[in-house]
Order: C-alpha cells, then structure tokens, then sequence
C-alpha cells in the first residue's frame, strides 16, 4: 500500500514519525536479552561435575529417556506420572513435527495404518500459532479451522466437525496463554475435548502447553488436567503433552519434553530410539541444578514477569488512549505467555501492517495466525511485545495506533 496522499492530522504525525528512519521489531515472542540474563549460571554448564545423583555420566550416550531427575520434575511440570514423559532435545515444537510426521508414517496407537493417503486433517483453532499450521502444511494436513473463542476452541464446532469425519486426525492447542490471544481454556473445554465422540479412533489432541507457568500476575486460573480427563473419559490415548523451557531459560538452548499415556510414550520411545541414542544430559543436568523443583521454576518465573509486565502495559496503555475512543480495533489483554491478539476493522490488517511497515515497524505479517495465511477477513494482528526495550514499544505501538487510524480513515470506518 502507498503512503496516503490526503492529509488528516494522523497523515502528518505518522510522516513525522516515518522520517525518524526508525527500525523496530515486533515480529516473534522472543525473550529478550535481560530475560536470557537471568538463567546466566546455565552458561557454565555442569563443569567437572558432570555425574547425575544417580550415577550416569552425562558426557555419554544413553538414558534415551532422559535423567531421571529431571523426568520427575517435568512430569509435574506437564502433570503426567513418572512413566508417562520423555524428554527431548531443545525443541517442542520439533517434537511436535516429529509426532505428526511418524502418524503419518506408521500411524500412532489404535491407527488402522499410516495417516498418509488417508486425507488426513487437523482442526485449527484461529487465531493461532503459525508454527503450528506450517507443520501440517508441509506435511501436506489439511487444515480446517475452528473459532477461537475466550475459554479455547468454540466446542460445539470442534465436536461436530470430529465426530462426522473420520479424516480428522487431530487439532492442534495451546490451552494456557494461547498463542495469540492469551486466552486459557475452561474446565468446560478441557472436558469436551477430552470426552467428545470421535469419527477417527486415532484422534489425537496436540497439546502445546508452550506456555505453562508464564504467567504475568497473581492467581492465574487453574487449567484442568487434560490427561487426567482423558483417562477419565476412557479415551488414554488421545492427548499427547508437549512442553519446553524455551520461555523459562534459554530459547536456544532449553529443554523440551512430550509427556502421553504409557501406550502412547512406547511408541514415541520407538521412534525416538530410531533418531538418537539420546538427548543432550549435560544440558538437563545443568537445568536441574539451575532450578532444581517447581518452587524454584515458579519464582524464576516472577523474574521473567517483572521484565514482561511493564512491557505489555506500556503497548497496552499507548492502544487504549490512541485507539479506546475511537471504535476501529479491539485488543487481548492477557494474564500470560507473549502476545497481545488485535482485532482491526473489517479488510484492514494488512493495510496497517504495510503502513507500520514503511515507517519502520515490522510486525507478524497479515495472516499469519491463519492456516495458509489466509485471514479470511483480514482484521487480526499478532503483537510480541517481549525483545524490543520499553522505549522503542512505546515508539512502534504510537506508530501502529497511527496505522490503525489512517488505515481505518480511509476505508470509511472513522
Ligand atoms: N509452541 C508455542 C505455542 C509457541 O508460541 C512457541 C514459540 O513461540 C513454541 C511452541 C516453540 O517451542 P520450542 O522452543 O520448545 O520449540
């Protein structure tokens, strides 16, 4: 989109800013470097003392499952027994790829056969994590989408859609400060997922809790157990768990983990024992030593939140008196995880995120949140409010408010 040619005081004062030449980035829920800051002690790694309590030396191959150690403390972490988690390398989501991949080629637990060639498809709830939906687009899933709404995926949809076509093989959720809209699901939702009538036996739930225990005030609501309600349910098999401490310690360098029923984990484990003679032990023991239980994982957590807190607040408070009187977008305001969700008008978003983009703020491009990038009304923008420094959000939220105001002016909604 050009530079708008009519001139409105919001004209003016995004030309102002657009000379500044500025270059700022709101792209991707990274940590930034005083977040990384705190988990320093983790650079030095296990030194010399490289035995875990158990006696395995973590130099070696082996423990395909992970320290034990560790795997109890993560088994709490993800709310799964001692038997029911595996831990990975760095990555969840790789995990995550590696699961849907495998389904595809040899089907998972109670699967007549591959995935492949079945049609298989995946329901999506949107707005979500792009992530998520470039997986199944790579591994050729259809995707089909479900509303997102403020207590997880509408589950009348999602019930209906997975208990008439036996293709759908699964849905993709983040249930705790979902990526975008920060919403975590109700005890409503998690039941219903867990109980619902399934067309394909082989229903999987994927099960993204990126975003656990990253919570930016006081008394966060309680997220019901999703195993546990499947168990209870009689449906074991159905969710699959995945965690990192991507968000917790390192992104580069953290641990991730996948945590199922006991059926479920022998085949991961199968898998697994076929990719790697196993993860990287110096890293996990480092992790342990650095935060050894929960209680030492929550109050690192509070460091986190002190660094996140004021940086939502600060685009937070700039969008409500930019934009509150002015009815051309809405905005979540999140208790967690790492973005803000932002509703424009109808047909908008794109425009503002050029217009952003020309004055030298990058934000997620248009469609992002959607399968195939396709943002069917073209209204919904993902802000990451966590690398840039307070300064420069409150720059890049002014300029984006600006955006909004031009973008909306000139379709008529202002
Ligand atoms: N899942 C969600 C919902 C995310 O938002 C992210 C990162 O932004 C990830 C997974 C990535 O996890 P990992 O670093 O463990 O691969």
């Amino acid at each position: 989109m050009s530079t708008p040619t009519a001139t409105s005081q919001y004209q003016q004062q995004y030309e102002e800013a657009r000379l500044r030449g500025l270059d700022l980035d709101m792209t991707r829920g990274k940590p930034c470097a005083d977040q990384l800051d705190l988990s320093a002690p983790l650079l030095a790694g296990v030194g010399a003392e490289y035995l875990a309590r158990d006696g395995t030396d973590c130099r070696n191959y082996g423990c395909a499952d992970g320290l034990a150690d560790v795997k109890r403390l993560y088994a709490s972490y993800l709310g799964v027994g001692i038997d029911e988690i595996l831990m990975g390398d760095n990555s969840s989501l790789s995990l995550m790829h590696d699961v849907v991949a495998q389904a595809l080629l040899r089907g998972v637990p109670g699967s007549d056969g591959p995935w492949a060639g079945t049609g298989a498809r995946f329901l999506c709830p949107v707005p979500g994590y792009d992530r998520h939906f470039s997986i199944c687009e790579h591994l050729g899933i259809e995707m089909i989408t479900v509303p997102l709404g403020s207590e997880g995926p509408d589950l009348e949809t999602v019930a209906r859609l997975a208990g008439e076509d036996e293709r759908i093989k699964g849905i993709f959720c983040v249930p705790r400060y979902s990526n975008p809209t920060g919403i975590t699901y109700s005890d409503a939702t998690v039941r219903g997922l867990a109980s619902m009538e399934t067309a394909a036996k082989d229903f999987r739930i994927i099960w993204d809790n990126a975003y656990a225990v990253h919570h930016l005030y006081p008394n966060p609501a309680p997220l019901t157990n999703i195993l546990d309600e499947c168990k209870r349910a009689g449906n074991s098999q159905r969710p699959l768990l995945f965690g990192s401490t991507s968000k917790i310690t390192l992104a580069g360098a953290g641990l991730a983990m996948v945590g199922a029923s006991e059926v479920n984990l022998a085949d991961l484990r199968l898998f697994r024992s076929k990719q790697s003679i196993g993860p990287d032990k110096l890293s996990e023991l480092s992790h342990l030593r650095f935060l050894p239980d929960l209680a030492a994982i929550e109050n690192h957590m509070q460091n986190h939140a002190d660094i996140l807190r004021p940086k939502f607040e600060a685009v937070l408070m700039i969008l409500d008196e930019r934009l509150g009187p002015h009815g051309v977008a809405t905005w979540t305001r999140p208790r967690g995880g790492y973005f803000i969700s932002l509703e424009t008008r109808e047909g908008c978003a794109s425009a503002v995120i050029d217009l952003a983009a020309q004055a030298g703020v990058r934000l997620t491009p248009a469609g992002a949140t959607f399968p195939y990038g396709r943002d069917p009304k073209d209204t919904n923008i993902r802000l990451a409010p966590s690398y840039p420094s307070i300064e420069e959000l409150r720059e890049a939220t002014g300029i984006l408010a600006l955006s909004i105001l031009i973008v909306s002016e000139q379709k008529g909604f202002l």
